[in-house]
Protein backbone atom coordinates (compact mmCIF):
# COMPACT_ATOMS: atom_id res chain seq x y z
CA UNK A 1 0.00 0.00 0.00
CA UNK A 2 1.50 3.46 -0.85
CA UNK A 3 1.45 6.48 1.67
CA UNK A 4 -1.19 8.33 -0.24
CA UNK A 5 -3.45 5.59 0.56
CA UNK A 6 -2.09 5.17 4.26
CA UNK A 7 -2.17 8.73 4.79
CA UNK A 8 -6.19 8.86 3.65
CA UNK A 9 -6.78 5.64 5.98
CA UNK A 10 -4.83 7.33 9.09
CA UNK A 11 -7.29 10.88 8.24
CA UNK A 12 -10.04 8.93 8.58
CA UNK A 13 -9.27 7.38 11.52
CA UNK A 14 -8.69 10.58 12.67
CA UNK A 15 -12.25 12.16 11.42
CA UNK A 16 -14.11 9.02 13.05
CA UNK A 17 -12.58 10.42 16.71
CA UNK A 18 -13.54 13.41 15.97
CA UNK A 19 -16.77 12.27 15.07
CA UNK A 20 -16.98 10.13 18.69
CA UNK A 21 -14.91 13.39 20.61
CA UNK A 22 -17.48 15.66 19.35
CA UNK A 23 -14.90 18.50 18.48
CA UNK A 24 -14.87 21.97 17.37
CA UNK A 25 -13.72 22.50 13.76
CA UNK A 26 -9.95 23.37 14.42
CA UNK A 27 -9.98 20.51 16.68
CA UNK A 28 -10.98 17.78 13.74
CA UNK A 29 -8.44 19.71 11.71
CA UNK A 30 -5.49 18.53 14.16
CA UNK A 31 -7.09 15.23 14.98
CA UNK A 32 -7.26 14.50 11.03
CA UNK A 33 -3.47 15.24 10.75
CA UNK A 34 -2.53 13.69 13.54
CA UNK A 35 -3.98 10.32 12.33
CA UNK A 36 -2.62 11.09 8.44
CA UNK A 37 0.59 11.22 9.98
CA UNK A 38 0.34 8.67 12.45
CA UNK A 39 -1.05 6.44 9.83
CA UNK A 40 2.57 7.42 7.74
CA UNK A 41 4.80 7.15 10.11
CA UNK A 42 5.82 3.78 10.22
CA UNK A 43 7.02 3.66 6.70
CA UNK A 44 9.96 5.92 8.04
CA UNK A 45 11.68 2.71 7.88
CA UNK A 46 11.48 2.31 4.04
CA UNK A 47 14.94 1.18 2.39
CA UNK A 48 15.36 3.09 -0.87
CA UNK A 49 14.90 0.17 -2.78
CA UNK A 50 10.85 0.43 -3.24
CA UNK A 51 9.58 2.07 -6.43
CA UNK A 52 6.69 4.71 -6.40
CA UNK A 53 6.18 4.93 -2.63
CA UNK A 54 9.71 5.41 -2.15
CA UNK A 55 9.88 9.30 -4.11
CA UNK A 56 6.70 10.00 -2.31
CA UNK A 57 8.06 9.51 0.90
CA UNK A 58 11.18 10.75 0.18
CA UNK A 59 9.77 13.77 -0.89
CA UNK A 60 7.54 13.13 2.52
CA UNK A 61 9.99 13.28 4.94
CA UNK A 62 12.13 15.67 3.49
CA UNK A 63 9.02 18.32 3.61
CA UNK A 64 8.41 16.86 7.67
CA UNK A 65 11.86 17.42 8.58
CA UNK A 66 11.71 20.94 6.91
CA UNK A 67 8.36 21.64 8.83
CA UNK A 68 9.92 20.54 12.13
CA UNK A 69 12.94 22.94 11.48
CA UNK A 70 10.59 25.65 10.61
CA UNK A 71 8.43 24.82 14.21
CA UNK A 72 11.71 24.43 16.43
CA UNK A 73 12.50 27.73 14.30
CA UNK A 74 9.18 29.33 15.57
CA UNK A 75 8.72 27.62 19.09
CA UNK A 76 12.42 28.93 20.23
CA UNK A 77 12.14 32.49 19.25
CA UNK A 78 8.35 32.45 20.68
CA UNK A 79 9.44 30.60 24.14
CA UNK A 80 13.16 30.30 25.18
CA UNK A 81 15.27 32.94 26.40
CA UNK A 82 18.41 33.98 24.77
CA UNK A 83 20.97 30.66 24.94
CA UNK A 84 18.47 28.13 24.17
CA UNK A 85 16.62 30.72 21.65
CA UNK A 86 19.29 30.17 19.16
CA UNK A 87 20.17 26.37 20.10
CA UNK A 88 16.43 26.18 18.61
CA UNK A 89 17.35 28.09 15.65
CA UNK A 90 20.32 26.60 14.66
CA UNK A 91 18.34 22.96 14.56
CA UNK A 92 15.60 24.19 12.80
CA UNK A 93 18.50 25.83 10.27
CA UNK A 94 20.13 22.56 9.87
CA UNK A 95 17.16 20.27 9.38
CA UNK A 96 15.67 22.73 6.59
CA UNK A 97 18.99 23.71 4.79
CA UNK A 98 20.05 19.76 5.62
CA UNK A 99 17.07 17.96 4.37
CA UNK A 100 17.98 19.45 0.77
CA UNK A 101 20.86 17.58 0.14
CA UNK A 102 21.99 14.51 1.94
CA UNK A 103 20.74 10.88 0.58
CA UNK A 104 17.27 10.00 1.99
CA UNK A 105 18.79 7.63 4.98
CA UNK A 106 21.24 9.58 6.15
CA UNK A 107 18.86 12.50 5.88
CA UNK A 108 16.29 10.18 8.02
CA UNK A 109 18.83 9.46 10.86
CA UNK A 110 20.17 13.06 10.59
CA UNK A 111 16.66 14.15 11.04
CA UNK A 112 16.19 12.01 13.93
CA UNK A 113 19.31 12.72 15.78
CA UNK A 114 18.08 16.78 15.26
CA UNK A 115 14.66 16.21 16.58
CA UNK A 116 16.26 14.54 19.53
CA UNK A 117 18.65 17.10 20.44
CA UNK A 118 15.80 19.76 20.03
CA UNK A 119 13.54 17.70 22.24
CA UNK A 120 16.38 17.93 24.94
CA UNK A 121 17.26 21.35 24.27
CA UNK A 122 13.28 22.21 24.50
CA UNK A 123 13.06 19.56 27.60
CA UNK A 124 9.69 18.15 25.61
CA UNK A 125 9.84 14.51 26.50
CA UNK A 126 7.74 13.15 23.48
CA UNK A 127 9.66 15.36 20.81
CA UNK A 128 13.33 13.33 22.31
CA UNK A 129 11.47 10.23 22.40
CA UNK A 130 9.95 11.07 18.29
CA UNK A 131 13.36 11.79 17.65
CA UNK A 132 14.82 8.23 18.91
CA UNK A 133 11.66 6.82 16.83
CA UNK A 134 13.10 8.14 14.03
CA UNK A 135 16.76 7.35 14.47
CA UNK A 136 15.74 3.90 15.07
CA UNK A 137 13.65 3.87 11.98
CA UNK A 138 16.31 4.68 9.65
CA UNK A 139 18.27 2.01 10.70
CA UNK A 140 16.38 -1.07 10.79
CA UNK A 141 15.22 -2.77 7.69
CA UNK A 142 11.68 -1.96 5.97
CA UNK A 143 8.41 -3.51 7.39
CA UNK A 144 10.24 -4.74 10.66
CA UNK A 145 10.35 -3.00 14.08
CA UNK A 146 8.19 -0.11 13.03
CA UNK A 147 5.38 -2.52 12.01
CA UNK A 148 5.27 -4.35 14.93
CA UNK A 149 3.50 -4.47 18.52
CA UNK A 150 7.00 -3.25 20.17
CA UNK A 151 7.16 0.03 17.73
CA UNK A 152 3.25 0.22 18.24
CA UNK A 153 4.17 0.50 21.59
CA UNK A 154 6.79 2.75 21.59
CA UNK A 155 4.96 4.81 19.39
CA UNK A 156 2.03 5.15 21.78
CA UNK A 157 4.18 6.23 24.53
CA UNK A 158 4.69 9.33 22.61
CA UNK A 159 1.29 9.92 21.44
CA UNK A 160 0.46 10.12 25.19
CA UNK A 161 2.78 12.07 26.23
CA UNK A 162 1.93 14.75 22.69
CA UNK A 163 -1.71 14.42 23.98
CA UNK A 164 -0.91 15.64 26.59
CA UNK A 165 1.43 18.48 25.64
CA UNK A 166 -1.27 19.98 23.16
CA UNK A 167 -3.68 19.61 25.90
CA UNK A 168 -6.55 18.18 23.51
CA UNK A 169 -8.41 15.43 24.08
CA UNK A 170 -8.68 12.67 20.84
CA UNK A 171 -5.13 13.19 19.81
CA UNK A 172 -4.26 10.18 21.66
CA UNK A 173 -6.90 8.13 19.92
CA UNK A 174 -6.23 8.95 16.59
CA UNK A 175 -2.59 8.65 16.77
CA UNK A 176 -2.95 5.23 18.19
CA UNK A 177 -6.01 4.38 15.73
CA UNK A 178 -3.71 6.14 12.79
CA UNK A 179 -0.99 3.91 13.45
CA UNK A 180 -2.66 0.71 13.89
CA UNK A 181 -4.53 1.65 10.84
CA UNK A 182 -1.09 1.66 8.96
CA UNK A 183 -0.14 -2.13 10.59
CA UNK A 184 -3.77 -3.74 9.25
CA UNK A 185 -3.64 -2.56 6.07
CA UNK A 186 -0.08 -4.10 5.52
CA UNK A 187 -1.02 -7.26 6.77
CA UNK A 188 -0.84 -10.37 4.47
CA UNK A 189 -4.71 -10.88 5.45
CA UNK A 190 -5.62 -8.38 2.83
CA UNK A 191 -5.03 -10.04 -0.46
CA UNK A 192 -2.79 -7.14 -2.23
CA UNK A 193 -0.12 -7.63 0.39
CA UNK A 194 2.14 -10.44 -1.00
CA UNK A 195 4.12 -9.77 2.13
CA UNK A 196 3.08 -9.32 5.85
CA UNK A 197 4.51 -7.65 8.73
CA UNK A 198 6.75 -9.34 11.78
CA UNK A 199 3.76 -8.36 14.45
CA UNK A 200 5.97 -9.89 16.78
CA UNK A 201 9.38 -8.99 16.58
CA UNK A 202 12.25 -9.66 18.27
CA UNK A 203 10.51 -12.68 19.56
CA UNK A 204 9.38 -14.21 15.90
CA UNK A 205 9.65 -13.44 12.51
CA UNK A 206 6.50 -14.88 11.45
CA UNK A 207 5.15 -13.04 9.31
CA UNK A 208 1.07 -11.61 9.58
ZN1 LIG B 1 4.15 0.00 5.86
Amino acid sequence: MNGTAHMAIGATAGLITSNTFQTDPTTTAILIGCGGVAGLLPDMDIDGKLSNTITFSHKLIRTLAQLVGVLAIIYSLIDRDAAEKWYGVAIGLVLIVGSSFITRRLMLSLSGIGVLAGGLTLSENWLFLLGVYILIASLVPHRSYTHSIVGTAFFVIIAYQFENFLGIDGVFVSCFIGYASHLIADMKLLPVNKRGIKLFLPLSKKEF
